[in-house]
């Protein structure tokens, strides 16, 4: 779904303190600086649900979200600003993943989430997937070695793919169901696109990959 351009969004963020404008320069010291040993990134937050209630569930980690829209982004930041509770161990990055590996040291991150993410169906876009292998090279960098990628999605297709993206990698299948929400995962915050498909009864894929057994 396209969202229309908001006009402020752009001043906004700028603003806010929480959206790091030069990711790159924090490379290598993102856990000293949101005081956290275990880092959790979120590509594609839409409009913040999961990054904001995630942090307030896991405090004692570091939460960053990443988005690319900025008009959806400053809906996420908004969401952060309106909260309550603990934030210094959050930040977000309004910016493309397509480059993540220069955001972060080798081995620094420790779970990347990768929520109802765009599905591309066209053959040609299948390089803008968050699951193509170009990413996964730059995730393998950028997670520690018992690190872990955890993939939500409602598309069968996007699904697949990215199962056999992950395994053409050489990565480990840690986890996987194709009903996740059939059972309660309180540990686990439903986002805004996983809302719509639980009301119209589509199951919920879900997939954790590790680079090791
Ligand atoms: N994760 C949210 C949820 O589950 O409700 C939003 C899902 S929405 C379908 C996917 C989001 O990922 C969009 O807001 C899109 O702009 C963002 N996105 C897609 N590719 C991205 C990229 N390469 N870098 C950063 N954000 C991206």
């Amino acid at each position: 779904m396209r969202m229309r351009k908001l006009p402020w969004a752009e001043d906004f963020l700028n603003e806010q303190e929480v959206v790091v404008k030069e990711p790159a320069q924090y490379k290598g010291t993102w856990k000293e600086m949101l005081d956290c040993t275990c880092l959790h990134v979120e590509i594609g937050t839409g409009k913040g649900d999961y990054w904001t209630k995630m942090s307030q569930c896991y405090p004692d980690f570091g939460w960053i979200g990443v988005e690319k829209n900025s008009s959806v982004a400053a809906l996420a930041v908004r969401k952060f600003v309106n909260m309550e509770g603990k934030k210094e161990h959050m930040r977000f990055i309004q910016d493309d993943a397509e480059e993540i590996a220069q955001w972060f040291a080798h081995g620094e991150v420790d779970v990347i989430h990768l929520n109802f993410s765009d599905p591309w169906p066209k053959k040609r876009a299948h390089k803008k997937r968050l699951s193509n292998h170009k990413f996964i090279a730059q995730y393998a960098d950028i997670l520690s070695d018992d690190g872990e990628i955890q993939m939500k999605t409602d598309n069968s297709s996007l699904f697949e793919y990215s199962i056999m993206e992950f395994q053409n990698e050489g990565w480990y299948l840690h986890d996987f169901s194709v009903d996740y929400r059939r059972v309660e995962h309180d540990e686990d915050v439903i986002t805004e696109y996983e809302n719509r498909f639980m009301e119209r009864n589509q199951p919920i894929y879900r997939a954790v990959w590790k680079k090791h057994p």
